[in-house]
């Protein structure tokens, strides 16, 4: 873990941190904060004199310097960890935008005490009273200011968490299909088997793999395997329903998991997947003729309460094997 600090010690390191960072010429956003964080903590000794040596002769630090140093010393950080300081930011910003705003109104409420006072005949002539109630309206409109500035940081943190959570969706995905990527396909395998040792509905795996493509490669160049991959994932993707899920697994390969599916349904929507496969056609760019005769072979697995992941998959993996052995273009249902 990147920040081990105990509750105390990292309350007195945000305290120093926004302190820091408010000196600076850069807006208030969490990669600013994360820099003083680390700074004030004193876990990051290469980051620390780079900014004492930067702020040697007095300046500060601007937003490029700021996300320079970012880049330099902390872009490594991993994406939960990243995820944990957005999160932390946010929380830090919504309170002291409420605290800004409190103050403010108690600002307000100040003046217009004085104000109400500086009109009273016998009070005006206290001196300096008139000054003071200029100080405070001046005080005034400062926490204003820093309340819009503070708004706008916040804004900005909620488009920088959107972007995240875009990036994050997007790291799941396959570029070629559109389907699951494999990260996707396990957290989504791993968020489902969990439900199941709830004792819900125990999930139906396939697995499937294009036969002999890399004859097709080979015969009709790489760019029309892509073109058969993509069918492929569309014919899959058409296939399923609710909470189905469709992957990439590998190369040509891929999978479904079926939550709430019982291995005769699973059964049927495989030979009907293995059918629609059988009767593609691809149309080549370069003659306009087309290819046909692709097949693939599928491996299906119910899954044992209990068992492990890889053990599901293995299962599943084995099944697909035995589909190949015996011939391929056919459907192999492992033992449960
Ligand atoms: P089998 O029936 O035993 O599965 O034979 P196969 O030829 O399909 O199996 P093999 O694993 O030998 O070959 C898979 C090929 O898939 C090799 C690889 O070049 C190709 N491949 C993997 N990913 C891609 C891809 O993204 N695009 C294209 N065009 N080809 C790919
Ligand atoms: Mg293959
Ligand atoms: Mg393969």
């Amino acid at each position: 873990m990147r920040y081990a600090d105990s509750l105390e010690k990292s309350a007195e390191y945000l305290r120093q941190a926004v302190q820091f960072m408010t000196r600076q010429a850069a807006a208030l956003h969490p990669v600013s904060y994360t820099i003083w964080y680390e700074y004030a903590s004193g876990q990051n000794a290469a980051l620390k004199k780079d900014i004492d040596v930067l702020m040697a002769d007095g300046s500060v630090l601007d937003d490029e310097t700021t996300h320079d140093l970012f880049r330099k010393h902390i872009a490594e950080i991993d994406e939960a960890t990243a995820e944990r300081v957005t999160e932390g930011f946010q929380k830090v910003m919504t309170n002291i935008a409420s605290s800004a705003f409190q103050a403010q109104n108690e600002a307000e409420k100040f003046g217009n005490v004085l104000e109400h006072w500086t009109g009273d005949a016998a009070a005006a002539r206290v001196s300096g009273l008139d000054h003071l109630l200029g100080h405070t309206r001046v005080m005034q409109g400062s926490i204003g200011a820093l309340k819009s500035q503070l708004e706008e940081s916040r804004r900005e943190i909620e488009q920088l968490r959107n972007e995240v959570k875009k990036a994050r969706e997007e790291s799941l995905l396959d570029g070629l299909t559109g389907l699951f990527n494999r990260k996707g396909f396990d957290l989504a395998l791993a968020t489902c088997l969990e439900h199941c040792n709830d004792g819900i509905e125990c999930p139906s795996l396939l697995i499937t793999d294009i036969d002999f493509f890399k004859r097709v490669n080979d015969t009709y160049g790489h760019l029309l395997g892509d073109k058969v991959i993509h069918a492929i994932a569309k014919i899959l993707n058409d296939n399923i329903k609710g909470k189905d899920i469709a992957a990439r697994f590998g190369g040509e390969e891929f999978v479904i998991l079926l939550p709430e599916t019982p291995l005769d349904g699973a059964k049927q929507l495989a030979e009907k997947i293995r059918a629609t496969i059988q009767k593609l056609s691809i149309k080549r760019a370069d003659n306009n003729k087309a290819i046909t005769n692709i097949t693939a072979s599928f491996g299906l697995a119910s899954y044992r309460k209990g068992e492990h992941i890889s053990e599901f998959i293995a299962r599943a993996d084995s099944a697909l094997y035995q589909s190949k052995n015996q011939g391929r273009n056919r459907v192999t249902v492992a033992e449960g």
